[in-house]
């Protein structure tokens, strides 16, 4: 049995990885197995930051043969190494299970010996965990780019989700700062991944249910490398469409225990990281576009959310009438967001809708009003600077409604992720 030492090394070693949160794939136990796993999340579980803590999330190895410059596990560093043997990862995994400590386990790996040698050992765990432990609950598998096509292609019918990390946003900065990793030995691999066989149908909508049914998600390091947030975004968007991957994750730089030049000594700040998130969100649900988010210095407001920085930069098509405006143009109105839209097409259709409708319909109307009119009434301010202050004010509120967890028509807003 692991022991708590290599335990607590392990496990440590795992914390900057996070590209995991949900499950998003269903399937139920099976006679004589133990566990499932289903749409509604079960390894949902979120510390104040938002990174899901519900799933065994540990590394396999920290024992690097690699010297990605940002990272505790790199060869050159001198901290402790640990390595855990595929039954040992099989027996932790289920005895936490049965302990209910766990609802899945997200297995990661420094780079042993060589890709392949890796790659093997967490095959190795993860078909026992499958076929000798009977487990049946949720796996990610974080991928080892490089190693062999058809042992990653066979690793698949074993796990529900699998993750090649980015990591970092360019070629160059990859060469730089983690001089054994490549842009294409990263891609590739994601690229096989997403072929027509692996999907039910052409359309790629739905995964088949027997390969990597939660699909593929990866992570960037944010503010070790020079990429602007329009890099960021538009390497994100083509992996979205591309690959059909999942989630990307932002991970804000932390600095480590090196000191170099080629790394900030300082870390990211967090409002980019969030920023990031909301933008993402934009791309992926509200059909907007990375080129039309990002600033003209390449990069997201700080001050305002894309969406609002987004509609003050296009005040020249608003205010918008709800009751008459396209779908497409109403979840472009701050304050509007996807549920919010489908709840007032749905309720124009029997009357004409009045400001303390939309209030009803959890429209955030402390933003909207200064872009949207109802039956032709204005509520806003038509001074720019004015809209500029009110909204920053908004978001400062927002802010304050978040941390309590209270409702309120921003606190829903922050919940739901809405914009
Ligand atoms: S491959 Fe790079 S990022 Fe991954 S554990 Fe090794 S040094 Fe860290």
């Amino acid at each position: 049995m692991l022991d708590e030492k290599r335990l607590k090394i392990l496990s440590e070693g795992a914390k900057y990885d996070v590209s995991c949160s949900s499950s998003g794939s269903k399937r139920q136990n099976k006679a004589g197995g133990i566990g499932n796993a289903c749409f509604g999340g079960i390894c949902h579980s979120f510390t104040q930051d938002g990174r899901c803590i519900s799933l065994l999330k540990i590394l396999m190895s920290n024992d690097c043969h690699y010297d990605c410059k940002y990272c505790i596990n790199r060869c050159s560093n001198g901290t402790e190494r640990a390595t855990a043997e595929p039954d040992e990862i099989c027996k932790l995994t289920m005895e936490f299970y049965k302990r209910n400590y766990i609802e899945g386990l997200f297995l990661s790996s420094a780079v042993v010996k060589n890709p392949n040698y890796t790659m093997e050992r967490l095959f190795d765990t993860v078909k026992k965990l499958r076929t000798e432990y009977h487990f049946n609950g949720y796996i990610h598998l974080k991928g080892i780019p490089s190693a062999d096509k058809l042992l990653i292609e066979r690793t698949g019918f074993y796990v529900d989700r699998i993750s090649f990390n980015v990591e970092l946003p360019s070629e160059r900065s990859l060469k730089l700062l983690a001089p054994q990793k490549s842009k294409s030995a990263i891609i590739e691999p994601m690229k096989m991944l997403a072929m027509d066989k692996y999907y039910d149908n052409p359309l790629k909508l739905n995964r088949r249910k027997d390969f990597l049914p939660a699909g593929q998600t990866t992570q960037m390091i944010i503010g070790a490398s020079p990429e602007s947030d329009a890099h960021i975004l538009k390497l994100t968007e083509y992996m979205y469409r591309v690959y059909k991957l999942k989630r990307v994750y932002y991970s804000n730089y932390t600095p480590t225990n090196f000191n170099t030049s080629l790394l900030p000594q300082v870390q990211a700040p967090l409002i980019r990281e969030h920023r990031l998130y909301q933008a993402d969100w934009l791309l992926r649900f509200y059909g907007f576009t990375a080129d039309e988010i990002t600033g003209e210095d390449g990069n997201l407001s700080t001050e305002y959310d894309p969406k609002c920085a987004w509609a003050l930069k296009n005040l020249g098509l608003f205010p918008v009438e709800i009751n008459s405006a396209s779908p497409e143009m109403l979840i472009r109105v701050p304050g509007i967001g996807v549920k919010s839209a489908y709840r007032i097409m749905q309720a124009r259709k029997n009357a004409k809708l009045d400001f303390c409708d939309l209030k009803r319909l959890r429209v955030v109307l402390k933003r909207a009003q200064h872009f949207i009119t109802c039956n032709g009434k204005f509520m806003g301010s038509k001074n720019e600077y004015a809209i500029k202050n009110l909204l920053i004010g908004a978001e400062i509120n927002q802010s304050g409604e978040q941390l309590s967890m209270f409702g309120g028509e921003a606190g829903f807003s922050a919940l739901t992720g809405e914009l």
